[in-house]
């Protein structure tokens, strides 16, 4: 069994499951590679910057719930079906790894059906959800990815998605790029990323930006466990733009 990679993505506006663009072209793009080669997954397993809890949750239905969990959209965004499977085998090989609790709770949020609409369009490789547990540490949530990493051997994709410029209280509608700090601050971290310094990323906090770009840590901290995941390896990114001033779409992958 090859070993299977793992990303982040950076999601962004919600809008982004209606955009056809060179982002979303990457992707479709990303999606095919994987698949060329190493085969269809036996499943994903995403941690989500929208289930942001008190613990480690993992949804263990076989048949979740799309959840629309973003309000003051266009009608047609709340029309995009994504009816992708649960796993109730990956949920539990999750639970037995890291100890996260199994639930039926929450379902597919549009953190993840954003994303994977444009990843993995046929909406036929099955899914368990991922919470981020907001009382971890970044350490932790490095140290869970550790745990995660033995679903790559098995045929499991890791994915999560955040962001790691995330600021809606400083978007600016007309930039279609990014403000000075967040500029500075994505690539502060692709270049500790890129030098394989996780310690580093792990301290983001202390960047003089940190408070501007991560105001709040729920999309920033996805990006933690797959780096504990892919401990040692280099990374490849994509999509590394900002928008509206605030935002980051920057994604990275291991292992492919
Ligand atoms: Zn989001």
């Amino acid at each position: 069994m090859k070993h299977m990679p793992a990303l982040f993505v950076g999601h962004g506006s919600p809008m982004l499951a209606l955009e056809h663009n060179e982002k979303t072209e990457t992707l479709r793009k990303l999606g095919e590679d994987i698949v060329r080669e190493f085969g269809k997954p036996e499943g994903i397993a995403v941690v989500s910057a929208h289930w942001f809890t008190r613990g480690t949750f993992v949804n263990k239905a076989a048949a979740p719930e799309q959840i629309y969990d973003m309000y003051g959209f266009p009608p047609e965004l709340y029309r995009v079906r994504y009816p992708v499977p649960g796993s109730p085998e990956l949920a539990s090989r999750v639970a037995a790894l890291t100890g996260a609790k199994e639930t039926e709770d929450w379902g597919v949020d549009h953190g993840v059906w954003t994303v994977l609409l444009h990843l993995f369009p046929q909406a036929d490789i099955p899914v368990a959800t991922l919470s981020t547990n907001g009382l971890a540490s970044p350490e932790k949530l490095y140290g869970m990815g550790r745990e995660l990493a033995a679903l790559r051997n098995e045929g499991y994709l890791l994915l999560a998605s955040g962001n790691i410029v995330h600021n809606l209280r400083a978007i600016e509608w007309d930039n279609p790029k990014g403000s000075p700090q967040a500029d500075r601050f994505d690539a502060f971290i692709r270049d500790a990323l890129t030098r394989g310094d996780h310690a580093t990323v792990l301290r983001y906090a202390e960047h003089p930006d940190a408070s501007y770009a991560v105001p709040t840590p729920d999309h920033f901290l996805p990006l933690l466990p797959i780096l504990g995941a892919a401990e040692g390896e280099s990374p490849v990114f994509f999509n590394t733009v900002r928008e509206l001033g605030a935002l980051s779409a920057t994604g990275v992958v291991y292992g492919l």
